[in-house]
């Protein structure tokens, strides 16, 4: 009966979760080296989960002295910083030798608080490590999302490296996992072919959108706000946008390269949001590349921009282009789509359930600038077909929701800390 499933669902919430975010804390500023969407991920969801009831702390390691122990973020949800290692940014290389003291953190602050979490939910490897040390010691389920995968990342790319001790413990953790969500039935399809989970312990949650913030617009206005030309670009310029990390998996020469190859037909502007100083060695390396295929002056390296700032900058684009060597899910295209704008993405990964071709935009089957050159053309020389896809992408991105991924995860949670119970009863 209907409303006996509403019942369950209601009763099976947890009371307290603890979240896991060892490497990099949900509150930093987006398009870093390591800030993108799973800091996102964990930040909307930790706060929606908390305004259905649920009590949630976020662990992050310490990355700076000054950090206060205990920073609530949202009625019911607290970032607990915890020290491990040096209290100064480092390389996510040094960190798998912390994560049991970053446990130790953990389990410190529990103690003196006098908590008890039902489930652990941990995100990335390194917090699944650090997971798998307080979940048999609190004798209580543990979740993870692995947000990206190194196996699936060094098939996508050839050129990418990941170390081995990664590789192992990303082999070793996945079984020991009581649930692993991923974001597609795709890579639930990774995670049971190529490591060999069980199917039953992979549960497929998406990832959402703030449907509120990220919606359709005026574009001239977009613009206007912006004051693009401050930034070097002319106010009726054709405008593609890119967002992300700066990193070889994006794809961004790619797009470079799709842009010379335009540029030959039909004028076009980039605008690449994202990069920290850490990216600056990859930016330099993509601002040879332009400047080599004689587009510098067309390419746009705007640096990274607040989440708040990114609804007007999707309006104000004529195109997002998402030329990713994989995407585990790929919220950029997400957020672009919800804000009215077609997507030309790679069809990799999530990008592949969320992008639907011809409809909200188009999918690239291979990863060379000339496909991306050909539909980003189409697109450029017909406003009509635009728009229409444009409406089409926000139309179809009402099925993604934070709150509605919430409430899945919730429930997950929920059914996993009660098994949790009845096997510590048992
Ligand atoms: N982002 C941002 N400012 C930037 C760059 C990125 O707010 O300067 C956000 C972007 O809006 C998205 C997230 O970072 O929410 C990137 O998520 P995505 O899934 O596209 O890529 P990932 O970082 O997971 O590889």
């Amino acid at each position: 009966m209907a409303s006996d499933a509403g019942v369950r669902t209601a009763t099976a919430l947890p009371r307290r979760v603890a979240m896991l975010s060892m490497h990099t804390s949900p509150l930093a500023p987006l398009g870093g080296r390591e800030t993108g969407g799973m800091n996102v991920y964990v930040r909307e969801v930790a706060a929606r989960l908390a305004a259905l009831g649920v009590a949630v702390d976020v662990f992050t390691r310490r990355a700076s002295v000054g950090e206060p122990e205990v920073t609530p973020f949202a009625p019911g949800a607290r970032l607990i910083t915890v020290t491990a290692g040096p209290k100064s940014r480092i390389k996510k290389e040094e960190m798998p030798e912390l994560t049991a003291t970053f446990a130790d953190g953990v389990e410190a602050f529990r103690a003196r608080e006098d908590l008890r979490y039902d489930v652990v939910y941990s995100h990335y490897w390194l917090s699944a490590a650090a997971g798998a040390v307080l979940a048999p010691r609190w004798g209580v389920p543990h979740a993870a999302m692995f947000h990206t995968l190194a196996e699936v990342k060094l098939r996508a790319r050839a050129s990418e490296s990941e170390p081995p001790v990664r590789i192992e413990a990303e082999r070793r953790l996945v079984q020991s996992l009581d649930r692993i969500v991923a974001a597609t039935e795709h890579e639930r399809r990774l995670l049971t072919q190529i490591y060999r989970v069980p199917a039953e312990r992979v549960a497929v949650i998406p990832l959402g959108v703030d449907l509120e913030q990220f919606t359709p617009g005026d574009q001239a206005e977009a613009r206007s706000r912006l004051h693009l030309e401050r930034q070097g670009i002319a106010p009726d310029a054709r405008l593609l946008l890119a967002v992300g990390r700066i990193e070889p998996l994006k794809g961004l020469d790619i797009l470079i390269r799709a842009v010379a190859q335009l540029n030959e037909r039909q004028p076009a502007v980039l605008a690449i949001i994202g990069g920290d100083d850490r990216a600056a060695a990859d930016v330099a390396k993509l601002s040879a590349l332009a400047e080599e295929l004689g587009v510098a002056e067309a390419v746009h390296f705007l640096g990274s921009r607040p989440h708040e700032a990114l609804p007007d900058y999707y309006r104000a684009a004529d195109v997002v282009v998402v030329p990713s060597f994989y995407e585990s899910f790929g919220l950029v295209a997400v957020e672009a789509m919800a804000s009215g704008v077609p997507v030309v993405a790679s069809r990799v990964g999530g990008l592949a359930s969320t992008v639907a071709d011809g409809r909200t935009g188009y999918l690239i089957a291979w990863r060379c600038p000339e496909p991306f050159a050909e539909k980003l053309e189409v697109l450029l020389r017909n406003e009509q077909l635009r728009r229409a896809l444009g409406a089409g992408a926000a139309e179809r991105m009402r099925a993604y929701s934070w709150d509605a991924v919430a409430a899945a995860v919730g429930a997950l949670l929920g059914a996993l800390a009660v098994e949790g119970q009845t096997a510590a009863s048992a």
